[in-house]
């Protein structure tokens, strides 16, 4: 088994270190890590913020785990030469076109979510979320407009075929999900957007194909969502949506929860290898240089990517599940960074899942 961990520029290398202590702990057979270059700290060394090197360890290996990208120290570059340049490259190169992104309440948890306990408790939802098209990926530029002022633009669209393959995902985890209700939510912006419209008209189009009954599918226009995320999140099991609403709304989910630092993600493609399907597994969040070197990064969202990557990339359920009940227990035990409201440093609360993990068969 072969792991490719890039853990990047910001908190990427503080909580990536976090998570590879807890895949030590695990001691799996037979497994190579590798580690590449990406964003800011590549672009240093390479003249590049996605080396092709990086490329071709990606490609090799059965999983990447990574960090996060982004300095601001790079923000004047041209955009090729930005940071995040080696994120959007590596999904597209790799083809990660769906972004799955699980965000629920953790027990111990729901009085620190902005929502209150009650509704809090409610939060249990899997955000499925296309990465590889819309306004993301299609041409952009700047103009000069009629009246001679200068214009930025960038072209949002997707094409029937993106539109079925993230839906089938969506249905399939909907389907075979015991955690979250057999209900779908396609979140688009139909009303306006030619682009959601025939979102919408395709995944209606799949909903229609594999579902005998009447398909439990909703649609919703984006500002909706993001209210009724906030005032009834119990309504929702998955949400299906395209690659600019998925951002901002797992960032939301992220803040209802209790923190951005709380949410891992998995980016799946097509690709198989012996032990599952490749991926490559972040937490949701940047690299934070606001609180970069100081100790202060939550590392649970990195420890809870890795469970995703042992899952579904590595065929390790078992050992998923220990890592993600570690981390659930050091939560109940109010382990928590400032974040969170607490005094517990990245490494610390490293130490309490890798000793909470020696606890648990
Ligand atoms: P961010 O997610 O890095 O930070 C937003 C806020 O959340 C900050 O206040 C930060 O301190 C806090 N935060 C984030 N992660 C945390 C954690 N683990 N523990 C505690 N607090 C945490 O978003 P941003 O500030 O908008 O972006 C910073 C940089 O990261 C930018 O360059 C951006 O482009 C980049 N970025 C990269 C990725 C990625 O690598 N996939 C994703 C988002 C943003």
């Amino acid at each position: 088994m072969k792991i490719a961990v890039f853990a990047g520029d910001g908190i990427g290398p503080e909580v990536t270190a976090q998570a590879l202590r807890v895949l030590d702990v695990l001691a799996l057979p037979d497994l190579t890590l590798f580690e590449g270059d990406v964003g800011a700290i590549a672009y240093r060394r390479h003249g590049h913020p996605l080396p092709q090197e990086t490329i071709d360890m990606a490609k090799a290996s059965d999983a990447v785990l990574f960090g996060a990208v982004g300095d601001p120290s790079c923000d004047d570059l041209p955009r090729a030469h930005r940071p995040e340049q080696a994120i959007l490259g590596l999904r597209k190169e790799l083809d990660l076109f769906a972004n799955l992104r699980p965000a629920r309440t953790f027990d111990g948890l729901e009085h620190l979510s902005p929502l209150g306990a009650e509704r809090a408790l409610q939060f249990d939802m899997m955000i499925v979320r296309e990465l590889t098209g819309d306004v993301y990926f299609g041409e952009k530029g700047e103009r000069k407009n009629a009246a001679g002022e200068r214009e930025g633009w960038d072209m949002m669209s997707y094409s029937e075929s993106e539109i079925r393959r993230i839906a089938n995902i969506a249905f399939d985890i909907a389907d075979q999900s015991q955690s979250y209700s057999a209900c779908i939510d396609s979140v688009d912006k139909a009303n306006v957007l030619e682009t959601s419209r025939v979102w919408r008209e395709v995944v209606t189009e799949v909903a229609k194909e594999r579902w005998s009954e009447m398909p439990p599918l909703r649609h919703m226009y984006v500002d909706n969502a993001a209210m009724q995320m906030v005032t009834n999140p119990n309504q929702f099991g998955v949400i299906l949506t395209g690659n600019l609403f998925g951002d901002i709304l797992s960032d939301l989910a992220s803040a209802c929860v209790g923190s951005i630092g709380l949410l891992a993600s998995a980016s799946l493609g097509e690709r198989q290898t012996e032990y599952g399907t490749f991926g490559l597994y972040e937490p949701i969040h940047g690299s934070a240089p606001d609180i970069a070197g100081q100790g202060k990064a939550n590392p649970v969202a990195a420890v809870l990517s890795l469970a995703m990557l042992l899952r579904h990339s590595l065929g390790r359920e078992a050992e998923a599940v220990r890592v993600e009940h570690a981390v659930e227990g050091i939560l109940a035990d109010g382990v928590f960074g400032g974040d969170l409201g607490g005094s517990a440093s990245t490494e610390e609360i490293g130490d309490a899942i890798v000793r909470k993990l020696l606890t648990i068969s």
